[in-house]
């Protein structure tokens, strides 16, 4: 896969190794939506347009499971399946931190 930068909130969690619990770090949709993800983005790469930043919470949702619990445990269940919620991270990534803004080195105005 080739570099990527994607931008996700400060306050997001890291991403936890292969195949540990999710905690909603939201890197894999920043990166490419998932399958069901990419009709609703109409696209096959970048971040998805259904994932959520939970400020309360500090950590990404799917926005589309969000409105599928609402309509009942039936849709809540058929979309988890859909994205694989619930089965632990599944996201081969490996990713770098950027270490600061480009415009970092730029003086403060007075
Ligand atoms: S599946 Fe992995 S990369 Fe995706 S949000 Fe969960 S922890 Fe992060
Ligand atoms: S899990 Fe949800 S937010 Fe993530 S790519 Fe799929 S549809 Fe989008």
């Amino acid at each position: 896969m080739k570099p990527q930068v994607i931008h996700l909130s400060r306050e997001a969690p890291a991403k936890p190794a292969l195949g540990e619990t999710c905690n909603g770090c939201g890197m894999c949709c920043a990166t490419e939506p998932c399958p069901i993800g990419m009709v609703i983005s109409r696209r096959r790469s970048g971040a998805c347009v259904a994932l959520e930043w939970a400020e309360a919470e500090q950590r990404y949702h799917c926005g589309l499971l969000k409105k599928a619990a609402a309509s009942g445990p039936s849709a809540q269940r058929l979309i988890a399946r859909w994205i694989g919620a619930g089965k632990g991270c599944d996201a081969s990534l490996e990713w770098q931190a950027a270490t600061a803004s480009p415009d970092a080195s730029l003086p403060l105005p007075d």
